[in-house]
């Protein structure tokens, strides 16, 4: 029998590392990219569980990247922002960080984990591997 998901899963993940050839250029970072990204790794990595995030903001951080999570305590929920830099060393180094923050929105809002960089959290290291990622603090 064809296990048709695991057949798209594999088709996707061929197309990322088509897509995504090492090279050394500065990256600019832009919402095409996180969108097209996004939906790569969702469907390569979280079963396309992931709700997108609910803000993305492009601006100047001191770290490469960030999931903010905003609790209204008077709703009762929660509201999930990622934050990326305007430019990456190069797209390696974007999709990188992408991937990681991805990971964080999975253990806050799938797992209901504390998004920390725990056990939870480098399990998927051998799952990022294959996609030539490098999953680190
Ligand atoms: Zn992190």
């Amino acid at each position: 029998m064809i296990n048709t998901k695991k057949n798209l899963v594999n088709k996707a993940k061929k197309k990322f590392l088509k897509e995504t050839k090492p090279t050394s250029k500065k990256y600019i970072t832009n919402y095409k990219d996180i969108k097209k990204f996004f939906s790569y790794f969702n469907k390569i990595l979280f079963k396309n569980k992931l709700n997108n995030f609910n803000d993305i903001k492009i601006k100047k951080i001191s770290c490469s990247g960030m999931c903010i999570e905003n609790i209204s305590y008077y709703k009762g929920t929660s509201f999930f922002v990622l934050e990326l830099k305007p430019r990456y060393k190069n797209k390696m180094d974007f999709l990188n960080t992408l991937s990681h923050e991805m990971l964080h929105l999975w253990q806050q809002t799938i797992m209901q984990d504390t998004g920390k960089h725990n056990k939870l959290f480098f399990s998927f290291k051998s799952k990022f591997k294959k996609l030539n990622l490098t999953l680190g603090y």
